[in-house]
């Protein structure tokens, strides 16, 4: 049975979105919920699995992958591709709800900022071709500045290809 002891509002939320969709609110979920939701980063599977252990869970990766995909249904969690192979996972519910990326192709850092640019364009596509926007994502590979600085380079082919797979 799930207590509430020590769980964050969010997920709380999530354990009434499990209830509404008839799943029963596990301490398992809530626990892979509250590392979620703890975080303000762009997490792993693995990063999720490092997480859970650290606060003495044993939860296996096949619980964890399906309450990942509980929570991107719920809405609450986002999920990324940034091409790495893998996914990772953000709760929508952080400091800057909406932000863009970017993506370094070196060490594979992921940071964020935030673009009025963007929402201009937004504004433009509704104005001109009657388009109503809902969301939007800008994800900006290349090197971070760490990475330029370490002196790496990239080849043109390294560019290329987490583009075409976007
Ligand atoms: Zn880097
Ligand atoms: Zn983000």
């Amino acid at each position: 049975m799930s207590s509430d002891i020590g769980v964050s509002p969010y997920t709380r939320l999530f354990g009434r979105y499990l209830r509404e969709i008839g799943l029963p609110v596990t301490q398992q979920r809530e626990t892979v919920a509250d590392v979620v939701f703890d975080s303000e980063g762009h997490l792993s599977v693995d990063d999720i699995e490092q997480e859970v252990r650290a606060r003495g869970a044993r939860i296996g990766k096949a619980t964890i992958y399906r309450t990942l995909d509980l929570l991107v249904r719920s809405r609450l969690v986002e999920e990324h591709d940034f091409g790495e192979g893998f996914k990772r996972y953000e709760h929508r519910l952080s400091r800057h709800p909406v932000h863009e990326h970017l993506i370094c192709l070196e060490c594979g850092s992921v940071a964020e900022f935030e673009s009025p640019e963007v929402f201009g364009v937004e504004s433009r596509v509704k104005a001109e071709l009657g388009f109503q926007p809902v969301r939007h994502r800008l994800d900006i590979y290349g090197l971070c500045k760490a990475c330029q600085d370490a002196g790496v380079t990239l080849t043109p082919e390294g560019l290329i290809c987490p583009i075409e797979t976007v």
